[in-house]
């Protein structure tokens, strides 16, 4: 049985970014969502993240993936985990807790994965129920995550933010409306190509992935394609200090 506070979320970051209005049926209810007629991709995109691993945004999440993530489970390898200091039989939990479940996105029948939280949610200070992820792994007074090198999408992007309002949607890295709730620790630093590159940039491409599963056209090709022609631009560190606008009829604007 799927969680219907993170099923949306899955799908809130597809629609974030989506061309076309999308309507998608799950076991719990329908959602509609209204295409996106303009993205906005902020300066502040181009900051580096960072995460001192101390697991409070991980007691918030349940796991909700597609064929994008099934793939990457599937071609994970043994090394992966090891390089991490971490188990690779968590593969097997993995498979026996994994719920498949049919969603149509747009009448198209998608494969749609969930596992649930752990039973023992933590009940947070505001009285908001969460889910505690079970894949959080407490060592040395700090949290990772048992599922590293394939964590699925919505626990990887902690902090790339795509704000939809009135059809209109800013990405940019913030903290979490919620965060005065969760308390993330980290103050965000000066661009870093290096890591823009492993996180973000890998992040927009398992975005893309994710609608494609889902049969949605997105902005995210405009998007890379921008950053592909700023490449060089950004390897010596200049970033964009204005926002770039992506309109739905075509176009950008600096
Ligand atoms: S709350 Fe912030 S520092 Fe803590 S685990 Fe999440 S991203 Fe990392
Ligand atoms: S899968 Fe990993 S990153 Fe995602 S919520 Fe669970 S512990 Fe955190």
């Amino acid at each position: 049985m799927s969680n219907v506070y993170d099923e949306l979320k899955l799908f809130e970051y597809v629609a974030s970014v989506s061309k076309q209005d999308i309507d998608i049926v799950t076991s719990k209810k329908p959602y509609h969502f209204d295409k996106v007629k303009k993205v906005v991709l902020s300066p502040l995109f181009f900051r580096k993240d960072g995460c001192e691993c101390c697991g409070k945004c991980c007691n918030n999440y349940m796991i909700n993936m597609t064929n994008e993530w099934k793939k990457r489970v599937e071609l994970s390898k043994e090394e992966d985990f090891t390089k991490w200091n971490l188990d690779y039989k968590i593969i097997d939990e993995v498979d026996k807790l994994l719920i498949h479940d049919i969603i149509t996105v747009n009448n198209k029948k998608v494969d749609f994965y969930s596992i649930p939280p752990l039973d023992n949610s933590p009940i947070g200070a505001s009285g908001f129920k969460m889910g505690r992820c079970r894949f959080a792994l407490e060592r040395d007074n700090h949290f990772y995550c048992k599922l590293h090198p394939i964590k699925p999408f919505a626990g990887a992007i902690p902090h790339i933010v795509f704000r939809n309002r009135n059809q209109t949607t800013h990405i940019r890295k913030q903290q979490y409306g919620r965060n005065w709730h969760l308390g993330c620790p980290i103050k965000f630093g000066e661009f870093d190509y290096d890591k823009y590159k492993e996180n973000d940039l890998s992040m927009l491409i398992e975005l893309e992935e994710i609608a494609k599963d889902m049969g949605i056209e997105t902005y995210i090709n405009d998007i890379m394609l921008y950053l592909n022609s700023i490449d060089n631009r950004l390897k010596n560190n200049i970033v964009p200090d204005k926002n770039i606008v992506f309109k739905l009829e075509g176009g950008l604007f600096e």
